[in-house]
């Protein structure tokens, strides 16, 4: 295996575990191939760990192992980990209520450039970095000997992988017929793995979910960035007298009045395919009692982020104009160039322009089944906050 020398004095977030090596950080490349596996060793020499090398990447090596050992990087060391992310799963889900959930959570899961979301039966696998798919073959073994029946391949990077896998469909064997209906928290959904946004669904705003459910009971009720319903059909089981979702994609709202449908919760739904900036600069002011706010990441990467601090404000700024006295916003950003306390930076700024008092009633972030890697603090890419306007 070749070596990925750090420069001297550079190791210390190595030492730290911090998966991550940085292009600034490296004295001397390996010649290795693109998505090569190599040991990372300080100017000395010792060996600080494995990661999966990205010459071209400002992250030049993702490490997935920390350890100063020799290792032997087999079928049973793959698996070891990928069962090591399944009996954390089996600890944290009420299987009862819920049989959607992440699996692996790249970083979180000490699994760099891998995710894997649970449907039912289906494990979607998303590769997300070069290199991951030489290992692909024991990850699919894998989840098949932990009883997964189907497997779906969901990656933009890959391609040659893809080929492989089959021809025009990206399902590993059998496919299973979509969609496919799940539940969590005990609401159904319909979620299609081919079609759908992500993996299918936002699995991360689960008990986010759950918590707008506790305050919905007869309130009137504005779910923003809508998709496929989830946050809407948590306020109807609620007992929300009215619930409005909007997203601009017509695909979305299909989904989320199919789901609504399926439910049968009772409460008005009515769904709107439309820009939710637009959609919020006509709405009346003083007439719902919550707004959820969970817009698409504004910044894909570090140099959005100003445009996305923009867009965010902005949007929390029309909120707090519409809100009734009294009411609720629930407000998130999943940018992970948007950290805690620049969001709260933006969200404070929004409100102080908008002239009203708002208290933070709830810090929110993303489930267990999507852990952070205390390492890794990048991981924690799901920012909420529960506000009371005044
Ligand atoms: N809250 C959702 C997830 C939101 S994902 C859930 O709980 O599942 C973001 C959604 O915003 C996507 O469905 C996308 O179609 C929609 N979207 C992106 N930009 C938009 C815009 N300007 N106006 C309305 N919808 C938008």
């Amino acid at each position: 295996m070749k070596n990925l020398v750090l420069k001297s004095g550079r190791e210390r977030s190595l030492v730290n575990r911090h998966p991550w090596v940085f292009s600034g950080a490296v004295k001397q490349l390996p010649k290795a191939e693109n998505g090569e596996i190599v040991k990372v060793v300080t100017n000395h020499g010792d060996c600080l760990g494995y990661g999966f090398f990205s010459p071209d990447s400002q992250i030049t090596c993702r490490v997935f192992e920390f350890t100063a050992n020799e290792i032997t990087l087999d079928s049973h060391f793959w698996k070891s980990k990928l069962q090591s992310a399944f009996h954390l799963r089996q600890r944290l889900i009420r299987f009862e209520h819920t049989d959607c959930y992440r699996l692996i959570h790249a970083e979180g899961d000490f699994f760099p450039g891998i995710i894997v979301d649970i449907y039912g039966p289906v494990a979607v696998v998303q590769l997300l970095i070069k290199g991951t798919e030489r290992i692909s073959a024991f990850i699919f073994e894998g989840l098949k000997e932990l009883g997964y029946e189907y497997i779906y391949l969901k990656t933009k990077q890959n391609t040659q992988l893809l080929e492989q896998v089959e021809q025009g469909s990206r399902w590993l064997d059998a496919a299973c017929p979509m969609p496919i209906r799940v539940k969590e928290n005990g609401v159904l959904m319909e979620v299609n793995v081919e079609t759908g946004q992500k993996t299918g669904f936002f699995l991360d705003q689960r008990e986010n979910r759950r918590i707008v459910g506790n305050y919905s009971a007869g309130k009137k009720v504005l779910n923003t960035f809508s998709y496929s319903g989830g946050f809407s059909l948590y306020a109807l089981r609620a007992g929300a007298e009215l619930v409005h979702s909007v997203d601009s994609s017509k695909e979305a709202i299909a989904l989320c009045d199919a789901n609504v449908n399926l439910n049968q919760y009772g409460g008005t739904h009515e769904s709107y395919v439309e820009d939710v900036f637009d959609f919020l600069k006509r709405a009346a002011s003083d007439f719902y009692d919550i707004i959820i706010l969970d817009p698409p990441a504004f910044a894909k990467h570090a140099r959005a982020v100003d445009n996305a601090a923009r867009g965010y404000k902005n949007l929390n700024l029309i909120g707090f104009q519409k809100i009734r006295k009294g009411g609720l916003i629930f407000t998130y950003s999943c940018s992970q160039h948007v950290d805690k306390d620049l969001f709260r930076k933006i969200v404070f700024s929004a409100a102080a322009d908008s002239g009203r008092n708002v208290r933070i009633l709830q810090q929110l972030s993303q489930p267990e089944d999507h852990p952070i890697n205390i390492y890794h603090p990048e991981g924690e890419y799901l920012k909420g906050l529960l506000l009371e306007v005044e």
